[in-house]
């Protein structure tokens, strides 16, 4: 039995269109970080939900030696694939703790939770700081901290993580990845899709990139930070 995510000829169509994911292969491996990289519209919020069980996919999705493709999305979280969705998603109106408690439906045992809790507020001090007030007051980078957070409630052993750092400031993306490297480290596998190419790749051991469904090229971290093709589309170099 294989151990982590094992992709094998995944395919998305939405309607008659082109699909969205042709015959994709991909794995994450135990303690791996892996990039996701890919222009607008090539198809990887597309995978991520595949990944979780949102939308219907054909081919094969395995973890930890598992066929999660018909699983239903709760059943998924409770496999250990939690994801944290582009965009955050939070309840503005609903106190920071309570969203993150929100992330952790699919475990009973409060003690673990209360586990959980501090692993956050450990890695993301503003979060600490933030748990009495309402998601909505926060600002865009502390909201971001909060829906990784929630998503490590549910104690995922891979994260699954669509543009974490969109519309965030430099200082603020630089401190994220830190604490998505951290994570890694701590023994989680992350999956993570990220507009800032080159400094996803350095928390990550390998990536694969997407062009409309397919993937065009993988490898490690390194490799791909030396492609000209990477340089030239992600990194602006
Ligand atoms: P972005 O970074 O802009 O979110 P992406 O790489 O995540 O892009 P997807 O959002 O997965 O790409 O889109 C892949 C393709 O599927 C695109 O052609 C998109 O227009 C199409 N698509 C995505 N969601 C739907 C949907 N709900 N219905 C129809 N087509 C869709």
């Amino acid at each position: 039995m294989s151990e982590g995510l094992e992709v094998r000829g995944l395919q998305v169509r939405y309607g008659s269109a082109a699909p969205a994911l042709d015959r994709v292969d991909l794995q994450v491996r135990p303690g791996e970080c892996v990039t996701l990289l890919g222009a607008n519209g090539s198809g990887k919020s597309t995978l991520f939900c595949a990944l979780s069980g949102i939308v219907p996919s054909s081919g094969t999705i395995a973890f930890d030696g598992r066929d999660t493709r018909r699983m239903r999305p709760a059943a998924i979280v409770q496999l250990g694939i939690a994801q944290c969705a582009e965009g955050r998603k939070l309840f503005p109106e609903l106190s920071v703790e309570k969203n993150l408690r929100l992330g952790a439906y699919v475990r009973r045992n409060r003690r673990e939770a209360d586990a959980s809790l501090e692993r956050v507020c450990a890695l993301f001090p503003d979060v600490r700081m933030k748990l009495r007030a309402p998601a909505g007051s926060l600002s865009g980078g502390q909201q971001q901290m909060v829906a990784i957070g929630r998503a490590l409630m549910a104690k995922p052993k891979l994260l699954l993580l669509d543009e974490p750092s969109l519309g965030l400031a430099p200082r603020v993306v630089t401190s994220m990845l830190e604490a998505i490297a951290q994570i890694n480290r701590d023994g989680t596998m992350v999956l993570i899709a990220e507009q800032n190419a080159y400094a996803a790749l350095a928390i990550a051991q390998r990536g694969y990139v997407l062009a409309q469904g397919r993937v065009v090229l993988e490898g490690s971290a390194s490799t791909l930070r030396d492609n000209e093709l990477v340089k030239k589309a992600f990194i602006g170099a």
